[in-house]
């Protein structure tokens, strides 16, 4: 990347409300077969038009095409049925009625590779795109097949790496892997789970990214952030691996979050996606704040690696208010720019 300070969002963006009910994770579709297909693609151009109208860098989907960013792949592959549902606790955290693994898990075909064609031939900036990790993949289905976690995140990394090196191909810059349950579940994250990411990038060229926050700004999420104290130290137990690993940039929380800057330090040398929006608030940060964030990682991160982006997705919120967010990060990061370049 030749830019100074690469903006990018974390991955998700609102959906049109002629799509999708607004507002809302998981949200159905307001269209259907042709009208559907066609639908997506139009809302995905509409999403790059308004990253590219606010100065994004890196650009994405803004995961138009899908519901959720985990269940929609899990969708598209055998081995899981989604009519035999159990309740489970998702990431120690909430009770939510999920898909069954009822047989060996594949993929038969791409799920999201047409996407990134589509999106490939109508820009030329460099796109990211995300997938779940294998971790938080698992945390989201009821296994009653492999009845081990650790087997099933190994299925699924090779399914992933599958998937990954034909977005690869498809012309993909940066392959991103959605781990929040990294942030959680810490001594299966050191046993196996950086393992596993590594497996799914296995051979890939272009850049890779995992990206760890606390979660979409729902109550479930707000009300466990409340319970995590005055200093967020999660982010500690996952990062010497981390540094280790082959995965080139991590993606993390940082604007209004309580995680202690210094923790970057143990990154030393990764590329650092730092969080400087808060998708948990509607209100529009000012470029200044934005600034702030990015000079304050700026004393554990160079700067040719510090990649400014958002918290986490930015789903569901309202439209104009991500729009607000995403100039206030193009703004802000333009801020330091200027600063790093008068020195
Ligand atoms: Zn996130």
């Amino acid at each position: 990347m030749k830019t100074l300070l690469p903006t990018s969002t974390a991955g998700s963006l609102p959906k049109p409300s002629w799509l999708a009910q607004p507002e809302t994770l998981w949200s159905p579709w307001k269209l259907q077969n042709e009208e559907l297909i066609e639908g997506k693609q139009d809302a995905l151009r509409l999403s790059l038009a308004e990253q590219q109208l606010a100065g994004i860098d890196i650009v994405s989907d803004g995961e138009q095409t899908r519901q959720h960013f985990v269940t929609t792949f899990i969708e598209h592959l055998n081995g899981v049925d989604f009519e035999k549902r159990e309740t489970v606790r998702i990431r120690n955290r909430y009770d939510a009625s999920v898909p069954t693994v009822v047989g060996a898990v594949e993929r038969q075909k791409p799920v999201f590779v047409e996407d990134a064609k589509f999106l490939r031939q109508l820009t030329k900036q460099p796109i990211k795109w995300a997938l779940p990790g294998p971790m938080t993949m698992i945390d989201t289905l009821y296994d009653n097949h492999y009845k081990s976690r650790e087997k099933l995140a190994w299925e699924f990394a090779k399914i992933l790496n599958q998937e990954a090196r034909e977005l690869e191909a498809a012309g993909v810059d940066i392959i991103q892997f959605d781990e929040p349950a990294f942030n959680v579940f810490f001594d299966e994250v050191n046993d196996w789970g950086i393992a596993t990411l590594e497996r799914a990038i296995e051979g890939l060229k272009c850049e890779t990214a995992v990206h760890i926050c606390y979660g979409y700004g729902i109550k479930a999420n707000t009300d466990w952030k409340k319970t995590l104290g005055s200093e967020w130290r999660q982010y500690e137990e996952a990062f010497p691996k981390l540094q280790q690993s082959n995965i080139d940039i991590i993606s993390l929380e940082c604007h209004n979050s309580r995680v202690p800057m210094d923790l970057l330090e143990l990154i030393r040398g990764k590329k650092v996606m730092v969080g400087a929006i808060d998708v948990a608030s509607n209100t529009v940060e000012t470029a200044e704040e934005v600034a702030d964030t990015l000079r304050k990682a700026l004393q554990f991160v160079d700067a040719d690696k510090l990649y400014p982006s958002t918290n986490c997705g930015m789903a569901p919120l309202a439209r104009h208010v991500a729009r607000g967010k995403l100039n206030a990060l193009s703004a802000g990061a333009e801020i330091i720019r200027r600063e790093i370049l008068a020195k």
